[in-house]
């Protein structure tokens, strides 16, 4: 069953690119929900945490909000202005948004179009990788780096923490892609990877802070660029540092010149190394060879 399935999709590839656009259209529905969640659940727990160490006692409030089961799947999404709960047929990825319009079908308060947004860049992200890695199981890790760098990004841009529950396990399953050979990593390289990764944006880190006093950025960075040499290798840690600190520099002096934004406001520097990453992940063969020559990196 499964095996006839592997080669009908062999055969038509137009039909798998459909299926992981679909899928990838489910999953970006669902991204929305960890993007907007999972910060609440850790600044919970991150309280009651506080709270214990420094021996308070929660308030009421607080109590409840920690009694209340709150987490991906429970409770149902419901409408922030009215409560009405958001059924299935109001649940489906972006062609649910366009039928409503934009608005709640209760209250109409307007829905924000970031949500079918993010469901359709995840479809077509999602795409581009199958397109890349065809039938097989690379495209299945692929995918599942990819949701996770969409999730990071939007939950870094929000509130400005990568959480170690996506970052982590990204590290490990890295480190394990590369014993089964998925990728063109070996175990070695994906180690390196991972350790000169964090360590890069160590340095980089505590350089910035002995000279300017100030904190450039996170260690969720540290983790998050060190999961992505442990996906793609030491060697492709250059590739993604440059691009991210170059478009990270052009964002950041654009902001301060046309908004005004004080430079002392920290931007957070996840979005544009998941967005580093992932083009490094999908062509950053082609960049290292086109740019040094094919025998300079050869291992
Ligand atoms: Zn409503």
């Amino acid at each position: 069953m499964l095996e006839n399935l592997i080669i009908f999709m062999q055969q038509t590839p137009a039909a798998f690119f459909i299926l992981v656009f679909v899928v990838g259209l489910l999953v970006g529905s669902f991204l929305n929900v960890v993007i907007h969640r999972l910060p609440i659940i850790m600044q919970r727990e991150f309280l009651v945490n506080a709270k214990e160490i420094l021996e308070q006692e929660l308030t009421e409030d607080e109590q409840k909000q920690a009694e209340q089961k709150f987490n991906l799947v429970v409770p149902r999404s419901r409408c922030p202005k009215c409560g009405h709960q958001i059924t299935a047929l109001e649940n489906i990825p972006v062609v649910s948004y366009l039928f409503l319009g934009g608005k709640c079908s209760e209250c109409k308060a307007k829905i924000s179009v970031r949500y079918p947004i993010i469901e359709f860049v995840t479809a077509v992200l999602s795409m581009l990788v199958a397109v890349y890695f065809g039938v097989t199981w690379a495209t299945l890790a692929g995918l599942f780096l990819t949701w996770c760098l969409i999730a990071l990004t939007m939950i870094d841009f929000d509130t400005c923490l990568l959480p170690d529950s996506i970052t982590q396990p990204l590290i490990w399953a890295g480190v394990l892609l590369s014993m089964y050979g998925v990728f063109d990593v070996d175990l070695k390289a994906s180690i390196f990877g991972a350790v000169f990764g964090y360590l890069s944006l160590w340095v980089v880190y505590h350089g910035f802070k002995i000279l300017t006093g100030k904190e450039g950025m996170g260690y969720g960075d540290f983790k998050l660029l060190a999961a992505l040499g442990a996906w793609m290798g030491w060697k492709m840690l250059p590739v993604i540092i440059l691009f991210s600190s170059f478009v990270g520099a052009i964002v950041g002096i654009t902001m301060v010149i046309a908004l005004g934004r004080d430079k002392n406001i920290p931007i957070p520097f996840g979005p544009y190394l998941a967005a580093a990453g992932f083009i490094a992940f999908l062509w950053g063969d082609k960049i290292l060879t086109a740019y040094l020559g094919a025998g300079a990196f050869a291992s």
